[in-house]
């Protein structure tokens, strides 16, 4: 297994990583709930092959690429709609303003918690479920995903979208979504990965390094591992039904849609207003499309269930 894991390896330094995220997210947010509403992760659409000269999308069909996103994750991990199989305790890990978790709760109608480390992001998904009228089915708090405050194997979902890529350690991650998982439990993570490596290959080349290095510096990415290292994590933890597939090219129109609405007058209003952090990772967004076009970075979707 060749993984690329980098940069804040001691406490002080990981403590300094939390805090950088923390506050990056509590800049930000705002202004990615202003442009995109309250999922803060990528839309899933038919690849770009299936739709030859497709009319131009409009924001309402990325809001509906995003909603697809949680679908397609929940069918491609088999979670069952069946009453009595469905899941009725989820945790939703670095969960943002909490979009996907309260869309879990009304799905399945299940009771919910979700964490991150923004202080700000908690606050917001706190008002979004009490103005849903989910208070009483969704919980937030502010929690490491490295360090979960939670006994062992309670919840029948674990998922995590789009939050796997800041966590300085993807073992330990991975291996407390499996701790808390129920037995028989589901676990779904989507997440940006460096691409596989070949047989023939102990590490990416130098130019890739370079490039993920600059884009972990500009976006608070502190490590990076591929797909197939999370299969083997899961695996090593004994679990089962263990799946994945690459959706970087179902993720694609996304990036176009984020440059574009990031250069109206709205999105510069939003960004200008946010800050000078929401600024320079905004400004980095092209490292992060150079590296999915020379196909280093891959949008993945990796799945498993703890035994029984
Ligand atoms: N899953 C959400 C948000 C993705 S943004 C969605 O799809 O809408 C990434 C999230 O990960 C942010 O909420 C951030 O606070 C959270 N996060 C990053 N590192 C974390 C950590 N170590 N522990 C918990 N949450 C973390």
């Amino acid at each position: 297994m060749a993984k690329l894991q980098r940069g804040e390896g001691e406490g002080g330094d990981l403590e300094k990583l939390r805090k950088g995220i923390a506050e990056s997210y509590d800049e930000s947010t705002g202004a990615w709930e202003e442009l995109f509403g309250e999922y803060i992760h990528r839309g899933f659409y038919d690849t770009p092959s299936a739709a030859p000269g497709a009319a131009p999308l409009t924001a309402l069909d990325h809001r509906r690429a995003q909603l697809r996103m949680i679908d397609e994750a929940l069918a491609f991990a088999g979670v069952s709609e069946d009453p009595e199989k469905k899941p009725k305790k989820i945790l939703d890990v670095g969960c943002g303003i909490g979009g996907d978790t309260l869309c879990l709760a009304k799905k399945y109608g299940a009771q919910c918690i979700g964490i991150n480390l923004s202080p700000v992001q908690v606050k917001r998904a706190q008002e979004l479920a009490q103005a849903e009228g989910l208070a009483d089915k969704v919980s937030f708090e502010e929690a490491d995903a490295l360090n979960q405050p939670f006994p062992d194997g309670q919840f029948d979902l674990v998922w995590s979208l789009e939050s796997g890529e800041h966590m300085p350690d993807k073992e330990k991650f991975f291996s407390e979504m499996a701790r808390v998982a129920a037995p028989g439990a589901t676990i779904i993570l989507v997440t940006w990965c460096h691409r596989d490596l070949s047989p023939d290959e102990e590490s990416l080349r130098p130019d890739e390094m370079k490039l993920l290095n600059k884009i972990s510096d500009a976006h608070l990415l502190p490590a990076w591992c591929s797909a197939a290292d999370y299969a083997s994590f899961a695996k090593s933890l004994k679990l089962e039904d263990i799946r994945r597939a690459d959706w970087s090219e179902n993720v694609a129109p996304f990036w176009s849609a984020a440059v574009q609405s990031g250069m109206t007058w709205r999105g510069i209003i939003s960004l200008l207003k946010s800050g000078w952090k929401t600024i320079k990772t905004a400004l980095a967004v092209s490292l992060l499309i150079e590296g999915y076009n020379k196909k280093v970075i891959k949008y993945n979707i990796i799945t498993c269930r703890k035994p029984k």
